[in-house]
């Protein structure tokens, strides 16, 4: 009798869960190995879902209990806190950052997206902690955000009308940013700079000191935290792929590893039901043409 085989999924965000759904349903046997919680993005996502059919103005938090109820009901084995660094393809061999190594006939890469940092002095100063996060905090002071799109603005607006004081800095005069966010930052009346730039971060007593280089003027300005929301890249990982990004979506058999989700979707495109797709078509594709029978 055939051994079942075993694919690893790299990254437990919506394009993994729904590639390991699949994987099963199709009779491989998935493993999904996660650098954090189950989830990716989705912690992020503070506002109501609009476009998720099925769960139109439910919280995120119910699809993603839904997503790990069905794993579990699906009896899908989950790695979290496995942060996965490289792929052996002749070996077959999956490498994780604490040296632990797991067999693999195949991987599905679903690494998504990391935040793009400032390069500045003192970037190390800028939060690493998510809206969720700082909501919980008690801050003495503003929260600086920098960025001019939807995570900047959707940020500003949660923490705002939580009742922190909040501050959007942006380095042009037109925003990216949904018009109904636009209309409500105004609404709020969170101050907005433009044409701004941060030049330096310092860490101060008790929060951080920025400098803010305007059209006009230079100026420092005190906060509790900064934080930084100026677009994301794929957070691909050398060790699993190290050619560029249009060359790393092969097509089973050709190569033991296929990556998905937001990290190969052009901007436009990137949502919870396209990461869900990319990750049925890697599986539907990979039982059609199985890297292992080549
Ligand atoms: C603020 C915000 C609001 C959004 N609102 C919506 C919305 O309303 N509707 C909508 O459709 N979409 C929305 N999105 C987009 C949506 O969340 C993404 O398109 C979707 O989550 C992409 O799924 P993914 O699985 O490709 O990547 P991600 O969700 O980014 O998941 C990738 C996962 O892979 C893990 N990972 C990465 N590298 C490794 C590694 N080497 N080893 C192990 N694990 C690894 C990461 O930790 C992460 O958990 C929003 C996104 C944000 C940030």
């Amino acid at each position: 009798m055939n051994s079942i085989e075993t694919v690893a999924v790299v990254g437990g965000g919506p394009a993994g869960i729904a590639c390991a759904i699949w994987l099963k349903r199709l009779g491989l046997l998935p493993k999904i190995f996660e650098r954090h919680h189950l989830g990716g993005q989705l912690h992020d996502i503070t506002l109501p879902l609009q476009d998720v059919p099925g769960f139109y103005g439910a919280d995120v938090s119910v699809l993603l209990a839904d997503l790990v109820q069905q794993l579990h009901q699906m009896e899908i084995d989950v790695y979290e806190e496995h942060d996965v660094v490289a792929f052996d393809e002749a070996e077959k061999l999956l490498t994780c950052a604490d040296g632990a190594t797991y067999h693999a006939q195949a991987v599905v890469y679903a690494p998504g997206l990391r935040t793009r940092d400032l390069k500045v002095p003192g970037a190390q100063w800028v939060t690493s902690l998510s809206t969720s996060a700082l909501l919980a905090q008690p801050l003495a002071g503003e929260v600086l955000i920098v960025g001019g799109g939807d995570r900047a603005f959707e940020a500003a607006l949660r923490l705002s009308e939580a009742g922190k004081t909040v501050r959007l800095i942006h380095r042009r005069d037109h925003f990216r940013a949904r018009p109904d966010f636009q209309q409500r930052v105004r609404d709020l009346g969170i101050p907005v700079h433009v044409n701004t730039i941060v030049e330096a971060i310092t860490r101060t007593q008790g929060g951080v000191e920025v400098v803010l280089k305007g059209p006009r003027t230079t100026k420092r300005v005190k906060a509790a935290v900064v934080m930084v929301r100026i677009g994301m890249e794929p957070d691909i990982q050398p060790g699993l792929c190290s050619s560029v990004l249009s060359d790393v979506v092969p097509l089973w058999p050709s190569s033991r590893l296929r990556v998905i989700g937001d990290a190969v979707t052009p901007v436009p495109f990137r949502s919870i039901v396209t990461a869900f797709a990319s990750g049925m078509v890697a599986a539907k594709e990979m039982v059609m043409n199985p890297p292992w029978r080549s």
